[in-house]
C-alpha cells in the first residue's frame, strides 16, 4: 500500500505508459500497474541504491516484464511512447531543473504530474516556457507536512507573478490547506525578520516584510 501523498498523485494517472522519475523503491509504478492505471511503466533513478531497491521491489512483485527499471539522470530514461511522467518527493527547483534539462524528451508532450515538497514557483515558470498548461493543483497533508501536486498538459498559459507564486488553481479556491500552508509560511518569515532585526540587515528585512504583506493580502 502506498502513502497518502503518492495515492493522491495516482488519482491523476489513467494512461498507457508511465515514467516515474526519481522512483526510489518504484512504489508508484508498482501501484499504478497493480491497479490498472497504466499498462507499462519506466522507473527512473539516478542513484544506484534506490535503483537497486526499485529493481528488487519490481521483481518481488513479479512485474519485471511491465516495469522497466532504468539507471539514469532525469528524463533521459524515457522514450516517446511514455504518455505520463510523474516526478514526486523532491523540491520544486530540482523538479523544474529535471524538466528543463530533459525538455527534448517532452517534444510529444506527455502529461505531467509533479509533486513538490517545497517551492513550486520554478516548476510553474518552466511549465509555461515549455508549452504546458496547469490543469489542476492539489494539496495533501500527511504527517503534518503539506505537499503540492501540479497536473499539467500540453497547452498555453500566461500566469501573473501572483499565480506563479501561489498557483492559478490554488488561488481560485483558497481552501483550508492552502490557508494553513501560507499561514505557516508567514510564521516562518516572521521568525526570519526577527533574526534579521538583530543583525540589522535592513534591505533583506524589508524584502521579507513585503512578502509577508503579499501573503496576508492573498489570505485576506
Ligand atoms: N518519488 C519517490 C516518492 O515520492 O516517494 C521518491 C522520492 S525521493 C525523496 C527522491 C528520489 O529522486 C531519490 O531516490 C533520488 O535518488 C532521486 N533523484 C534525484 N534527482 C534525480 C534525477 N535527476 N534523476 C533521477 N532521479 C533523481
Amino acid at each position: 500500500q502506498i502513502n497518502k501523498r503518492l495515492s493522491k498523485v495516482s488519482e491523476y494517472i489513467n494512461h498507457n505508459k508511465l515514467a516515474d522519475i526519481g522512483s526510489d523503491h518504484a512504489y508508484l509504478p508498482i501501484f499504478a500497474i497493480q491497479n490498472k492505471l497504466v499498462k507499462e511503466a519506466i522507473a527512473g533513478e539516478v542513484v544506484k541504491g534506490p535503483f537497486l531497491a526499485a529493481q528488487q521491489n519490481t521483481k518481488a512483485n513479479g512485474l519485471s516484464n511491465v516495469i522497466d527499471v532504468k539507471l539514469g539522470n532525469g528524463l533521459e530514461v524515457i522514450d516517446e511512447t511514455v504518455d505520463v511522467i510523474t516526478i514526486c518527493g523532491m523540491g520544486g527547483p530540482l523538479i523544474a531543473q529535471i524538466l528543463d534539462d530533459g525538455k527534448d524528451k517532452l517534444s510529444h508532450y506527455p502529461d505531467l504530474i509533479l509533486q513538490s515538497n517545497i517551492h513550486a514557483l520554478p516548476i510553474r515558470q518552466n511549465l509555461q516556457q515549455l508549452g504546458y498548461k496547469i490543469m489542476d493543483e492539489i494539496l495533501v497533508k500527511e504527517k503534518k507536512h503539506i505537499y503540492e501536486i501540479i497536473v499539467a498538459k500540453k497547452g498555453e498559459m500566461t500566469l501573473s507573478a501572483k499565480e506563479m507564486k501561489f498557483g492559478p488553481v490554488f488561488l481560485k479556491h483558497k481552501d483550508d490547506l492552502f490557508i494553513e500552508k501560507w499561514e505557516r509560511e508567514i510564521v516562518a518569515l516572521e521568525n526570519i525578520t526577527k533574526q534579521l532585526e538583530d543583525h540589522q540587515d535592513q534591505s533583506r528585512n524589508n524584502e521579507i516584510k513585503q512578502q509577508i504583506v503579499q501573503i496576508k493580502e492573498v489570505l485576506a
